[in-house]
């Protein structure tokens, strides 16, 4: 089954495509958040990389909210304003992990 994101593993520019599962090489990070295509199976997406990994976003399988987010982004925010969002999501989805209660 598809996803709507693929991460790859810390350090590397490649991750397999969420989508048909091959091994896309980005070669390098990039904050772009410019529509892009996956070179192997055409479909539509989103890569950038984020801190050490590079992500995939399939905004045409994301919940529908997640892919209004993504073309909002794609419209209206310049990169720098697209790294702010990541960064204030991350933010807060950092404060939220903490308060979790913790296993055992
Ligand atoms: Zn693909």
């Amino acid at each position: 089954m598809s996803q709507w994101f693929s991460v790859s593993v810390p350090g590397r520019t490649n991750l397999l495509c969420a989508m048909c599962g091959n091994d896309v090489d980005l070669r390098s990070p990039s904050v772009d958040h410019d529509p892009s295509i996956c070179p192997a199976c055409k479909r539509d997406c989103v890569f950038f990389s984020w801190k050490s990994q590079m992500v995939q976003l399939v905004p045409e399988v994301a919940p529908p909210a997640m892919a209004a987010l993504i073309r909002w982004a794609q419209r209206e925010l310049q990169t720098f304003e697209f790294v702010e969002l990541l960064v204030s999501l991350d933010a807060l989805s950092k404060k939220l992990h903490d308060w979790l209660p913790r296993p055992g």
